[in-house]
């Protein structure tokens, strides 16, 4: 294996010219949003709303769901001057944007999109295009973030993270490439057993990364193995953590062992960066610059201080497809608490994402989360889902069939779990017409009652 670049020969060199060969303006997009972060609150606000009218303008000129919903709504977009506006138009939800989804797209020829597609929080997966012209403003505000936590381009950086399986060559080369440049080490999280741990506690000493990013429950679980086995854990400045809920017991752990800063962070597949913690960890910073959040409760109405609501955005980048009010299904608490830091951008406290239960294999290898919800999405067709293990030896893999379903997928998951959790592990398929779901429940979508 060749040995890591210097930090500044990625910083100084190949990250620049990278990205001006890619035509991004990435790095005048980061010193822009860098000059913006001691702007006062109000001032903010201010360029939220402006953001804000210029998406609604741009939706309601070239997309037709949101025309329509504007019109049935009363709404001009010149009319809006904040979230509390916001109030007249519906919620978009993840059952609207698979119904509507043709109308959900602009008709603004000069826009490119890209599909994408996410497990979501509440195991039923969603597909949707992403905006091209996007990239560069979430890569800069991603770098905006981490430069609080201490790290720049080009550190080295380690990612613990649900990386897919069986990618075809050409990827895998183009990754490994990609990622060698930028100074990445990736790790997989579908293995979390012994053995696996072991080998990555080593990699990570050799690789010496500056900061890793990791799911909470992922690193934590390295963390506990580290501690328990005395295996000598490398000592990065910063650890990211995002993807799930970070219970302060795992931060304890990670901070302990890896004997450095946990910067927590909320973001998603849809929307990339929405808040992060900065050096205080005084509640996460919500980048009003880019997105608007609104916290409403079961009723739809807004949260009041102090009580916990569901995480409503608007982002303000992806015009290719606009989400306009987008139920998250991730809950947090409203708080007009100021962070003692100075950064004008406000607070949100305590993200109650999803949690994962671990699958167990009878090898003892441990299975989180993420490998299912990848798994869900890796044919076409499973609307919902929910795995449930009552026994060491396999599961029950229930499925609630969408468009696109066909029996036959069933042989291919099988050969996918008997790949990741080995031969002998057995899964029973349930296909079912409905998965109950309850709000408290929807972290319950991988049920593990050994
Ligand atoms: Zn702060």
């Amino acid at each position: 294996m060749l040995p890591p670049l210097p930090a500044a020969l990625v910083r100084r060199l190949i990250y620049p010219a990278y990205r001006a060969i890619k035509r991004e303006g990435l790095l005048a997009d980061l010193a822009e949003l860098e000059s913006m972060e001691r702007l006062p609150l109000e001032r903010l606000e201010e360029i939220q709303a402006l953001r804000l009218r210029e998406t609604l303008a741009e939706a309601y000129r070239y997309v037709p769901y949101y025309r329509d919903a504007m019109d049935r709504a009363g709404l001009r977009p010149e009319n809006v001057h904040g979230p509390e506006d916001l109030a007249a138009l519906p919620f978009l939800t993840k059952e609207i944007i698979r119904a509507e989804s043709g109308r959900l797209v602009t008709t603004n020829p000069a826009r490119k999109g890209y599909r994408s597609s996410t497990g979501g929080s509440t195991g039923e997966p969603l597909y949707f295009f992403n905006d091209h012209s996007a990239g560069p403003g979430r890569r800069a505000n991603t770098i905006r973030t981490y430069r609080w936590a201490g790290i720049d381009i080009g550190d080295r950086q380690a990612i613990l993270w649900g990386f897919a399986l069986g990618r075809p060559m050409a990827d895998r080369i183009s990754a490994s490439i990609k990622n060698y440049f930028n100074n990445i080490m990736p790790l997989s999280t579908f293995d979390m057993s012994e053995e696996e741990m072991s080998r990555q506690a080593a990699r990570l000493r050799r690789f010496r990364p500056a900061y890793i990013v990791s799911y909470p429950s992922a690193i934590s679980l390295l963390a506990d193995f580290c501690e328990r086995t005395g295996a000598a854990a490398c000592q990065p400045n910063a650890v990211v953590t995002s993807g799930e809920m970070l219970f302060p017991h795992q931060r304890e752990i990670i901070e302990r062992v890896f004997g450095s800063e946990v910067f927590n962070r909320y973001g998603s597949r849809e929307f990339a960066n929405v808040a992060m913690e900065c050096g205080r960890h005084a509640g996460l910073h919500l980048f009003i610059d880019l997105y608007c959040a609104e916290i409403v409760g079961e009723d739809g109405r807004p949260c009041a201080e102090g009580e916990t609501g569901e995480l409503v955005i608007t982002d303000f980048s992806n015009l290719f497809m606009p989400f306009i009010r987008y139920r998250t299904g991730d809950l947090a608490v409203r708080t007009s608490r100021r962070c003692p830091c100075g950064r004008g951008h406000p607070l949100i406290e305590k993200i109650e994402g999803r949690t994962f239960d671990v699958i167990v294999t009878p090898s003892g290898k441990k299975v989180g989360g993420f490998f299912w919800t990848w798994l869900s999405r890796a044919v076409p067709g499973i609307h919902r889902f929910q795995i449930v293990q009552e026994s060491p030896g396999g599961i029950v893999f229930r499925i609630v069939p969408g468009k696109g379903w066909e029996d036959g997928h069933r042989k291919t998951l099988a050969a996918k779990i008997a790949e990741n959790c080995g031969e002998d592990f057995t899964v029973d398929f349930e296909i079912v017409e409905d998965i109950p779901l309850t709000r408290s429940g929807k972290s319950r979508f991988i049920l593990s009652r050994l």
